[in-house]
């Protein structure tokens, strides 16, 4: 559409009169006109004088964009869309319009006419580019942020071209570098660092800085994962060198996850998976892909924490309890306590799961003074029934969390006075990885509940790395023999040369022993021949609710 422009004197004046650009604009058999506009809008377009040159510097109002959307609106006002943001010209010319429509009276020989206001915004909108730029931007590293990041996969992933893959570095210690050498110092490793990574990317690849001391790499695969693990590769080399801060020469260690793009996977996802891998990188100590399977299993893991948390309010979980055989009378000396959780979905959640999730997440001090006291209040409860103080003990599990955060004497305690029991109806089992950590509070702690009367037992025993010289200075009665050597006695000579260690072991410490998982009336014979004191296992009787405990009890004195 051809626009033929037309000075009108007699209304120039009057646009002159408006603060911002404007024209009049008609539309006359087929074509739009200017029939007038102001000293504004001549500067906008730059022309002065000619006709013909302005025309052409009018192109974009009265071809394309702009001319059609006048256009338009000239032919039906009620309909067309009366405002429009175009751009114009190209690299540093470039400008950002904002074009205005006013309906006018049509002229008197029926011509629609309109007046045209534009804005420049160009200002305005670079200050917005520039703004999301500075958004997308660590200002640190200059590299791009976790949002700019995001763009630059998101990108990537609609154009929909090649295999893709994410690694996330996270930058180990970093905290304790930046609180020993002060932030000034740690933002100067940050660059370095960053830097370094540089080295580490081929031509396509995208380097983000992600958070504080983690950082994201796009990388195109050609030759599948491996060209991921490669990269991860070249990262490892350009951070082993040392690092100079000040006048200190650094080491710094990194861990990377990996995370292949898969279709119909957001970015935000990908991400989230290579942050995943990252995590299992730390723990591995070297490179690692994401797998969703070990995803699977640690989101069962935190839903167990939720769920158990629950659990343990809504008093949902039981005690089941196993008795302890005396091998050379084959009488009931007493009972474990053995944690039991019956989920409402999930059906019977065995400890060896949701044992370790609770220590991990330090429900076990909750956990640990229920079951406490749920296991002296239930032996108390078998003596009403007797009406006698029964010959029995009930063992209770004691977690290496529990003796190295809790004040267990204090949960052992109350748990006596709110039964009425006295202490030497009490075996605590404690495992030898509460000894290691903090040999020096574990004999505190052992003593203090050595001193309320219970028998204090070694479980699992064999299978930790506690030191004989701590097994001599605490205060342990009893070793309980781990099942897994028990279990091997009947078939592997070296289980039995181990049981047999541990039983003259404890016979040097004056200690007793109690064997664990005895399945069979062999393993049973074996054992009391060897010396064994007492024994626990399927062979005997499973974990019992309490009411059977009882009665098992009952029916094997008779
Ligand atoms: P543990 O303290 O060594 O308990 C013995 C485990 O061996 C129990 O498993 C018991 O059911 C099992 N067992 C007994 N006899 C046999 C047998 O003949 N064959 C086999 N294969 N297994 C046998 P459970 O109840 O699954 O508990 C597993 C572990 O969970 C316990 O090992 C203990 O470490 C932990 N646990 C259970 N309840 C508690 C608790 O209340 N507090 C703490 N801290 N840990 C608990
Ligand atoms: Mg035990
Ligand atoms: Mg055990």
């Amino acid at each position: 559409m051809a626009v033929e422009p037309r000075l009108a004197a007699d209304d120039t004046g009057l646009l002159d009169a408006l603060p911002i650009a404007a024209a009049i604009f008609t539309l006359n058999k087929g074509k739009l006109w200017i029939e007038a506009m102001n000293a504004r809008f001549i500067d906008l377009a730059g022309c002065h004088g000619e006709p013909e040159v302005f025309a052409d510097t009018f192109r974009h109002f009265a071809s394309g964009e702009g001319g059609a959307f006048i256009s338009a609106f000239l032919a039906s006002p009620a309909s067309a869309r009366d405002e429009i943001e175009i751009a114009d010209g190209d690299g540093v010319n470039r400008r950002f319009l904002k074009l205005k429509l006013s309906p006018l009276a049509a002229s008197t020989s029926g011509v629609p006419r309109c007046l045209l206001s534009v804005v420049d915004r160009t200002i305005e909108v670079q200050a917005e580019h520039n703004l999301r730029a500075e958004m997308l931007r660590d200002s640190l590293t200059g590299l791009s942020n976790r949002l700019g990041f995001t763009e630059a996969i998101e990108q990537v992933r609609e154009s929909g071209e090649g295999e893709h893959a994410v690694l996330v570095i996270d930058m180990l210690r970093f905290s304790r570098i930046n609180e020993s050498m002060g932030s000034m110092a740690g933002d100067e490793l940050l660059i370095t660092f960053a830097r370094r990574l540089m080295l580490a990317l081929r031509a396509d690849d995208v380097l983000a800085r992600t958070g504080g001391n983690e950082f994201g790499i796009l990388v195109s695969l050609q030759g599948g994962v491996e060209d991921a693990l490669a990269a991860a590769e070249r990262i490892r080399q350009v951070v082993n060198a040392p690092f100079r801060l000040s006048d200190m020469e650094i080491r710094v260690e990194c861990a990377v996850g990996v995370a292949v793009m898969q279709p119909d996977q957001d970015s935000e996802e990908l991400f989230r998976n290579a942050q995943f891998a990252v995590k299992q990188a730390k723990l591995a100590g070297r490179p690692q892909v994401y797998e969703p399977t070990k995803a699977t299993e640690a989101r069962r893991r935190f839903s167990i924490e939720t769920e158990l948390r629950r659990a343990l309010d809504r008093d949902e979980l039981t005690l089941a309890y196993q008795p302890l055989i005396n091998l050379k009378t084959a009488e009931v000396s007493g009972f474990e306590a053995l944690a039991r959780w019956n989920h409402e979905d999930r059906g019977e959640i065995s400890p060896t799961e949701f044992i370790p999730v609770a220590e991990e997440s330090g429900l076990i001090l909750h956990l640990g003074r229920w079951v406490m006291d749920k296991a002296a209040a239930t032996l108390a409860e078998w003596d009403r029934t007797a009406g006698e103080k029964l010959p029995l003990y009930v063992g209770v599990n004691l977690s290496a969390i529990q003796v190295a955060r809790d004040n267990v004497a204090e949960v052992v305690e109350s748990a006596l006075k709110s039964s009425g029991l006295s202490g030497d109806r009490l075996t605590l089992e404690l495992t030898e990885s509460s000894i290691v950590q903090d040999p020096g509070r574990a004999q505190r702690v052992f003593d203090a509940l050595k001193a309320l009367g219970p028998t204090v037992a070694m479980d699992d025993f064999g299978t930790g790395y506690s030191s004989l010289a701590y097994l001599q200075r605490l205060p342990i009665d009893v070793l309980k023999i781990d099942k897994s050597f028990v279990a091997d006695m009947m078939v592997d000579p070296d289980a039995v040369a181990i049981v047999r260690a541990i039983l003259s072991l404890a016979e040097a410490l004056g200690m007793s022993t109690t064997a664990e998982g005895i399945e069979t009336v062999e393993l049973a014979t074996t054992l009391a021949t060897l010396g064994c004191a007492s024994g626990q296992g399927f062979y005997f009787a499973k974990p019992l609710e309490a009411d059977a405990a009882l009665e098992y009890w009952r029916s094997r004195r008779r």
